[in-house]
């Protein structure tokens, strides 16, 4: 039998990629994925449309999400798997947190001003669309208006965590976050573990009941992915992987740079059974 392959971390135009659902599906046609999940940030709007040309491809299109949350020091970063994307709780509070971003980029242009950088507000939401509004949206307009060389500096400079016109978004602790994805009868996978510093945030998670982490990403050296197999191996967590990729949003397009095997999938699969 030919081995199968997963990448289980995918954004789409309903977040901050600039690939329509459509477009993720048929690219992961192309490089030759059998299953995959958009994880759009708050948002599971890509799903529906993703689902019929996915049918049409036979690829397993799994319903997904990845939670934006927050501790003391760090942006924590929930995926959640085999959510039922339709339920009306999830759906509201998904909705309150599209607002909250909405919210939070009119003080980043504002903060902006003080930087002298005037960016139209109308452009970035000219450019996220319906979906989460978020600051590669506004990384992308400061790029395009001449402001920052290149999307890198824009977060270095004015946007990123520890820059002067971050503005954090609504108040998600990890615990909390994790607290969805299971009430809407998910799995609990915290994403790219490498951009928390140390061990303590892993700890955290797992007391708040996190169910695996991603290992496989593209911000992962050998030596991180080794590492994170041995932690997930040693607290009993499951694995997960995949690109990340935000179409033409990030340097590079990344899908099909991290490949899972399917057996993965099915290992989380039997987690959703054994919790019913
Ligand atoms: P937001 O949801 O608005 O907080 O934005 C998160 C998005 O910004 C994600 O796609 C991140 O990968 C991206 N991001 C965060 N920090 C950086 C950075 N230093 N360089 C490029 N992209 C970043
Ligand atoms: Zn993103
Ligand atoms: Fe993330
Ligand atoms: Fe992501």
């Amino acid at each position: 039998m030919t081995k199968r392959f997963a990448d289980l971390h995918l954004h789409s135009t309903l977040s901050d990629s600039t690939f329509t659902p459509e477009e993720v599906i048929e690219r992961a046609r192309k490089a030759g994925l059998s299953a995959v999940a958009i994880t759009d940030h708050d948002c599971v709007d890509a799903i529906e449309p993703a689902l019929k040309i996915a049918k049409l491809y036979s690829i397993e299109l799994i319903p997904a999400v990845e939670l934006s949350s927050e501790n003391k020091e760090d942006e924590v970063h929930i995926l959640g798997y085999f959510i039922d994307w339709r339920d009306k709780w999830l759906l509201d509070k998904l909705d309150k947190m599209r607002i909250c971003r909405i919210e939070r980029v009119k003080k980043i242009v504002e903060k902006l001003k003080n930087h002298d950088i005037d960016i139209n507000i109308d452009e970035i939401f000219a450019l996220s669309g319906c979906g989460s509004v978020g600051r590669l949206h506004i990384a992308q307009i400061m790029l395009k208006r001449g402001f920052v060389p290149d999307i890198k500096e824009a977060f270095r400079k004015y946007i990123g965590n520890n820059a002067p016109c971050y503005v954090s978004k609504f108040k998600l602790s990890p615990a909390e976050a994790i607290k969805i994805v299971h009430r809407a009868g998910g799995i609990a996978i915290l994403a790219h573990p490498v951009v928390l510093k140390g061990e303590s945030v892993l700890c955290s998670v797992i007391n708040d009941g996190i169910n695996g982490i991603e290992v496989y990403h593209p911000d992962h050296s050998h030596a991180d992915t080794i590492y994170f197999l041995k932690f997930a191996a040693s607290h009993k967590l499951l694995v997960t992987g995949g690109s990340d990729c935000h179409g033409f949003g990030k340097e590079r397009v990344l899908i099909g740079s991290v490949k899972i095997p399917y057996e993965l999938v099915d290992r989380l699969k039997d987690a959703v059974k054994r919790r019913y």
